[in-house]
């Protein structure tokens, strides 16, 4: 591991002015639980020139807001947030999709910003001996011609086909959470659906963060009176394993139809996955198997499979069509 210097931050300004200080072209990283980050610097893939540690920043809160949304603090732990009361009850799509991933004791360390900027579980990615495009620009993709079996169908590119393996982030789609960033420039806030960027030919860009860029808070609108909500996760094992696919929904039933639905797919999309087009087929319509078949068609209609992962267009399909019916059961 090569050096860097280590500075602890105790106030949001703080952080900003540290991270902003890096010399040009040095790399500067906050780290938060680490649970991604030491991994990574344990493999030399990501070699930060300064740490800023930001374990000590007012941003471990999750609070109500007067016109009704939700507001995490980006600190706030994976399983604090997963059993917070007005997350199991209004949001329980957040809630099942954070318990369905990692362990217990990484969800207590595993924070809300630390989640959303987990980088890809591409076996290659993390080998600094093979080529890889994200990791170093213009290397090739090891992954295009070799073991792909887990990687994306949606939102490839000839350059990358790394799936984004958080669950949390799939159900924060469905959800249409809104990300609160803080830099040298000021505040600004990003929808989740323009957060994260899908590869074309710079996947080392994975979202819209500029270099020293602090996420500070996510919201959450306010919850739509009625709505159920299922977080649904197919892997190779019941527990302690990333989606091969996975599926988010957010479903308000009227008489029988579908007067609001939201479809957000992960394990199968360089981006976490809303599918507007099976959004599409479902509006209006009354929930039954049929047009969740049909639905799921238009999920996956663009999908391109590489070598080893034409399974994954069915399990798919099958995903959102079971998730679905558990949401309008
Ligand atoms: C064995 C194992 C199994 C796992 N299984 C799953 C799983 O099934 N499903 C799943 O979804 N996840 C899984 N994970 C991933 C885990 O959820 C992430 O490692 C964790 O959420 C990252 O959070 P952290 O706070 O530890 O991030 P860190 O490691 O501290 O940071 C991650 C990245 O985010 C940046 N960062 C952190 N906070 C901020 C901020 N506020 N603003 C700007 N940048 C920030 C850091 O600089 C770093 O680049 C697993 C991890 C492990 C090790
Ligand atoms: S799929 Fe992406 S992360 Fe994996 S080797 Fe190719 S470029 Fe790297």
């Amino acid at each position: 591991m090569e050096t860097f210097t280590y500075t602890k931050a105790t106030g949001v300004q703080q952080a900003i002015t540290a991270a902003g200080q890096s010399q040009p072209g040095a790399q500067t990283k906050f780290i938060a639980g680490g649970t991604t980050l030491l991994d990574l610097m344990k493999l030399n893939v990501e070699r930060p020139s300064q740490l800023v540690d930001i374990n000590r920043l007012p941003l471990d809160q999750v609070e109500k807001l007067p016109d009704g949304r939700l507001r995490i603090g980006a600190l706030v732990r994976n399983s604090d947030l997963a059993h917070h009361p007005a997350v199991v009850s209004d949001y329980s799509v957040l809630s099942q999709a954070l318990l369905s991933g990692a362990s217990a004791q990484l969800r207590n360390m595993a924070t809300t910003g630390g989640n959303l900027l987990q980088r890809t579980r591409c076996m290659y990615f993390r080998n600094d001996a093979m080529a890889c495009n994200k990791r170093t620009p213009g290397s090739g993709c090891s992954a295009i011609e070799g073991d792909n079996r887990t990687l994306a169908i949606l939102g490839t590119s000839k350059d990358c086909i790394a799936t984004n393996p958080s669950d949390m982030n799939v159900a924060l789609t469905a959800l249409e959470a809104t990300i609160h960033i803080q830099g040298s420039r000021g505040e600004r806030d990003v929808a989740i659906g323009d957060f994260f960027l899908v590869p074309g030919n710079t996947p080392h860009r994975e979202n819209v963060l500029e270099p020293g860029e602090l996420i500070t808070f996510v919201t959450l609108p306010a919850p739509r009176a009625g709505s159920k909500q299922i977080y649904l996760k197919m892997r190779d094992r019941a527990s302690y394993e990333f989606a091969l696919s996975s599926a988010a929904i957010v479903a308000v039933l009227n008489s029988g139809k579908l007067d609001f639905v939201r479809v957000a797919l992960g394990g199968v999309g360089t981006k976490p996955w809303r599918s507007l087009e099976a959004e599409r087929v479902l509006h209006g319509k009354t929930a039954d198997e049929k047009v969740f078949h049909q639905a799921a068609e238009a999920a996956l209609h663009g999908a391109q499979p590489q070598s080893e992962n034409a399974f994954k267009v069915q399990l798919a399909k099958r995903c959102i069509t079971h998730a679905l019916a558990l949401a309008t059961a």
